[in-house]
């Protein structure tokens, strides 16, 4: 075999990896593109859907509004700290209850009822 033949070789096996290197990078960039495309759909609908739902009734505190009284007073159980170690960190908890007096100020637009609308005609 003449010796330029092994260049030829060299060249092209070179090429050959350079071209399934191409190959994969442009398959997987196609793919995260996809996943990528994929996720955004998600986090739309995500969005969507969180529209549509009626806002919940939850208090400052967390608590749904139910667990308050008339007067505002939360009546929930909560865990209550008890003892900390030197970082401040809570070591032991009590039950106690959420001291929440909810909020009294004017309603969030959020809570504001609305009919559905209904087609009479
Ligand atoms: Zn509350
Ligand atoms: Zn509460």
């Amino acid at each position: 075999m003449a010796w330029y033949w092994w260049i030829l070789i060299v060249f092209w096996m070179g090429g050959f990896g350079w071209a399934i290197d191409n190959a994969r990078t442009a398959l997987r960039t196609r793919h995260e593109r996809k996943m990528e495309r994929l996720e955004a759909a998600k986090q739309e609908r995500l969005a969507v859907e969180a529209a549509h739902k009626a806002p919940e009734p939850v208090c400052g505190c967390t608590h749904h509004l139910a667990k308050h009284d008339k007067a505002g007073k939360c009546h929930e159980r909560v865990e209550v700290p008890v003892a900390w170690d030197e970082s401040k960190k809570p070591l032991r908890f009590e039950s106690g209850q959420c001291n929440c007096q909810q909020y009294v100020g004017p309603q969030p637009l959020s809570q504001v009822y609305a009919d559905e609308l209904t087609d009479l005609a």
